[in-house]
């Protein structure tokens, strides 16, 4: 039988990264090629191919097109499954980019690192490996792009860094990872819903601009004034509890609906999502889908930015971006 073959394609972050003895901080280098080439997986071969070698802040949608497109060449000349490693810090943003994109049954499956490559503990290699095995999971197969951290699956639409200190840093709220990452297998942990929000295609190698605004007590919203009337596309503002903001912010949320820039409501609460019915005073999530702004469900700001980017980038109108924002409705 030929053996298994997974893609592992890398995009740098703290998994190749060294840790300067001086003390100076962690930087991209060449350790983590030793991680990648000592993989063990029983009966799986690995290639391994550099996309780049960055701080994920920096990565941006044309590092995710190219390797949304080494993952498909893979995958179609036979590859049983592709393993991206990342950085951790914006790891859930690309792994929520490229699931609306990924569309071969094969795991797509991000991973990385909260400890240097060659600092004491590092946790690189044993992602490393239990990426590689859900991978090739039977079990992981038709559940599109995951996130393999720790010793755990999550669903990339669901899955958060939630520590910036800790090797368990992820965690998928109010869900509970997906899986378990076993010797053989993956063991699910519940029924996996049906994929979400899916767009197809090439993923757009620059997004349209989105600002995120996060609104607290005594902000009107004033900042908006200085947007000339049609300047943005798109504006996501965060707001609180079930997805409120001030009632003082409404006039200008009203105006920018008006003039064409689609509105979409998160909330800061991590867990819950918003609403669409439970709250009526002005400001609230009924008098803001009154206004002509969309909820944004379970996804917090910087996901909910991310699919009204790539929404935009594909052309979709109001009735599509509410479509896809219901997939996170609760
Ligand atoms: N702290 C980060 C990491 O864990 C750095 C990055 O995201 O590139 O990889």
């Amino acid at each position: 039988m030929s053996p298994l073959r997974v893609a592992v394609l890398s995009l740098g972050g703290t998994i190749f990264m060294s840790q300067d003895p001086a003390g100076s901080g962690a930087a991209p280098g060449t350790d983590g090629h030793a991680a990648v080439t000592g993989i063990v997986v029983d009966g799986v071969a690995v290639d391994h191919h550099e996309v780049a070698n960055i701080g994920s802040p920096s990565i941006r949608p044309a590092h995710l097109r190219e390797a949304l497109d080494l993952a498909r060449a893979a995958v179609d000349a036979g590859a049983t499954g592709v393993v991206l490693s990342h950085g951790t810090d914006t790891l859930e943003e690309s792994a929520f980019l490229l699931e609306r994109y990924w569309d071969r049954p094969q795991p797509l499956v991000l991973t990385g690192a909260m400890r240097a490559a060659n600092a004491p503990g590092a946790d690189g290699p044993a992602n490393l490996r239990d990426a590689v095995r859900a991978a090739v999971a039977p079990a992981a197969r038709a559940l599109g792009v995951l996130v393999v951290m720790d010793a755990q699956a999550h669903g990339a639409d669901r899955v958060s860094k939630l520590s910036s200190r800790s090797i368990g840093a992820f965690g998928s709220e109010p869900s509970g990872p997906l899986a378990v990452v076993a010797e053989r297998d993956l063991h699910l942990l519940h029924r996996p819903l049906g994929r979400a929000a899916l767009i197809g295609g090439d993923l757009p190698r620059e997004l349209p601009a989105v600002p995120v605004l996060a609104l607290g007590i005594g902000d009107d919203a004033a900042l908006l004034d200085a947007v000339p009337a049609g300047a943005l596309a798109g504006l996501v503002l965060v707001g609180s509890g079930m997805g409120h903001v001030p009632a003082s912010a409404m006039d200008r949320v009203r105006a920018l609906v008006a003039a064409g820039t689609a509105v979409v409501v998160a909330t800061r609460t991590p867990r819950g999502g918003t609403s669409d019915r439970h709250y009526s005073y002005p400001g609230s999530e009924v008098d803001l889908l009154a206004a002509g702004a969309t909820m944004a469900g379970l996804l917090p700001a910087h996901k909910a930015r991310l699919l009204l980017q790539a929404l935009l980038a594909d052309g979709a109108g109001p009735a599509r971006i509410r479509a896809a924002f219901a997939d996170f409705a609760v």
